[in-house]
């Protein structure tokens, strides 16, 4: 753990070195859980968005998409539940005086009962070696047994008591299990109470409750309330879906994993509208299709599946793909079958119909939901904790130097060439790649260097993720070609300056990552 924790000290700084993320504020000593994302950083975010938008909307005929304003009409955080439900359970502890979500604590303290049998198994597996059959171990070891019956009486207990909102058992459980304050290791806990997540602001000159407004929690909403203006402006059928990328706000209790977890951050919603007893079909389909969108980019074994233990609300069926941190795995997506909850909901409480005209039944009902929702920038700390590596590689005097590079995913990364005359001072070199550079920066993000060594310039370039590297040198003013440097293999290869824009396009197109 605490190597990982080290790894996650430095891709965060990393972040910061290179221009990728930025504390909000930071003048100011900074705002907590608010970041800026830097030059890079907004690239890559871009990048990312661009790959779910289309992925989701331009690879399906039935999905388009929409982008609805930040600030809805109050009533319909009442319809959706939010006023009333959108709530965490929150405890302080009285000696260090840090606040704490219950929940969290009560999890953390399972995950350690699971780094316990995973700390088991790995003993076990030295110890056997190619004999090892981990399966036979879980179902037999009795420590191993012990701890996993314990984890799920713990997730049971908790799931219970937090759909039914029981603060006084979510108190009872920290003190029974002897959950103490990370910070001061004190068990001085105040009780448990609900905490409501969202921010208001005051519209106009309204004053009091009839001018109070909710910065959106979640984007979904927009979409339900425009599902018939979608619906009958683009003469979609059933199953259809509506997507959208924008600002969220949650008043987080605590939120102190960088970009995990952050008060106003973006979300990537698609609401599926499909018949009503056909949504069991449709989950598993959003299921299958968004992991397989996570499997273009990354390890199948930093992926999982975790089905939700406490349903909410409005859902019949809720899973999450978890992605594997540097802080181990967490929800980085849920994907959830609302039933009709939303659109009834809105039904009710705006007086308007909210129903679909199904020709072939030739009958009027309320559609059901398949929603899938991730977190934008969630999405950007899995890709960048996947990509940052520090490796050995050979240096130019025969022996060998660490480098810092990111492995990102060519379709994502910021930058997708930089063009680097050999020599600075030789203005035919320096003419040259700047005639390059300029046809190239019409068609990708690219950058020009000629400040410092090759090999200074080819460590910022891997430091920042660029996959190729353009060198000209003095053969080029001769044939004009030049070398191609491919980041994660280094490899060189000698292209003739008109390849160049269509073998880098080629490599970096994002459509290599629809699946
Ligand atoms: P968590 O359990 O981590 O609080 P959640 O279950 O409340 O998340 P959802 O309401 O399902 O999250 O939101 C959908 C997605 O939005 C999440 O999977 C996550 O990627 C992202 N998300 C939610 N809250 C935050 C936040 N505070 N900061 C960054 N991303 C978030």
């Amino acid at each position: 753990m605490a190597n990982q924790d080290e790894l996650f000290k430095k891709i965060t700084s990393h972040c910061k070195e290179y221009g990728f993320i930025f504390q909000s504020s930071e003048i100011y000593d900074g705002l907590s859980a608010t970041y800026d994302y830097g030059p890079y950083g907004v690239i890559l975010k871009n990048n990312i968005k661009q790959y779910w938008w289309k992925s989701m909307v331009q690879m399906h005929e039935n999905i388009v998409g929409i982008d609805a304003a930040i600030f809805m009409h109050p009533t319909t955080w009442k319809a959706s539940g939010h006023v009333d439900a959108f709530n965490d359970p929150m405890v302080d502890n009285k000696d260090s005086k840090k606040r704490y979500r219950a929940d969290v604590l009560i999890e953390n303290y399972r995950d350690k009962i699971e780094a316990k049998i995973n700390k088991e198994i790995t003993k076990a597996k030295k110890r056997f070696g190619d004999a090892f059959d981990e399966e036979q171990f879980r179902a037999t070891n009795p420590r191993v047994l012990a701890n996993a019956e314990k984890m799920e009486n713990i997730s049971k207990r908790l799931a219970t008591a937090m759909t039914h909102g029981d603060m006084e058992d979510l108190k009872a459980q920290i003190e029974e299990y002897g959950i103490a304050c990370p910070d001061s290791g004190s068990k001085n806990w105040t009780e448990v109470r609900q905490f409501n997540l969202m921010f208001s602001t005051q519209l106009g000159a309204i004053a009091g409750e009839a001018g109070k407004l909710y910065l959106r929690p979640e984007t979904a909403q927009g979409i339900f309330v425009n599902f018939l203006n979608v619906q009958k402006t683009t003469r979609q059928k059933l199953p259809f879906g509506i997507a959208q990328i924008g600002k969220a706000f949650r008043n987080e209790i605590v939120a102190r994993q960088f970009i995990f977890r952050m008060r106003e951050f973006e979300q990537m919603e698609m609401q599926f509208f499909v018949k009503p007893g056909e949504q069991k079909k449709w989950y598993e389909y959003w299921k299958d299709v968004r992991l397989k969108w996570h499997q273009a980019l990354h390890n199948s074994e930093n992926l999982r599946y975790h089905d939700h233990d406490n349903l909410a609300h409005y859902a019949d069926a809720a899973v999450d793909i978890e992605f594997n941190f540097p802080f181990g795995f967490k929800e980085l997506e849920g994907i959830h079958s609302r039933t009709d909850f939303d659109l009834s909901s809105h039904e009710k409480h705006s007086g308007k119909k909210l129903q679909y005209f199904d020709p072939e039944m030739n009958d009027n009902y309320v559609p059901y939901v398949v929603e899938t929702s991730i977190g934008c920038d969630r999405m950007f700390l899995a890709t960048i904790s996947h990509a940052y590596t520090e490796e050995m590689v050979p240096d130019a005097k025969g022996g060998e130097a660490q480098r810092i590079v990111l492995k990102l995913n060519p379709a994502l990364a910021p930058i997708k060439c930089a063009v680097l005359p050999l020599l600075k001072n030789k203005p035919e070199l320096t003419e040259k790649a700047r005639t390059i550079f300029n046809h190239l920066k019409m068609h990708f993000d690219c950058q020009y260097d000629e400040k410092d060594a090759i090999g200074r310039r080819y460590r910022r370039q891997d430091a920042i993720g660029t996959p190729y590297c353009i060198t000209v040198d003095f053969d080029t003013l001769e044939d004009d070609t030049v070398t191609i440097r491919e980041r994660d293999s280094l490899q060189q290869e000698r292209i003739s300056i008109d390849k160049i824009a269509e073998i880098v396009k080629k490599r970096t197109d994002i459509t290599q990552l629809f699946v």
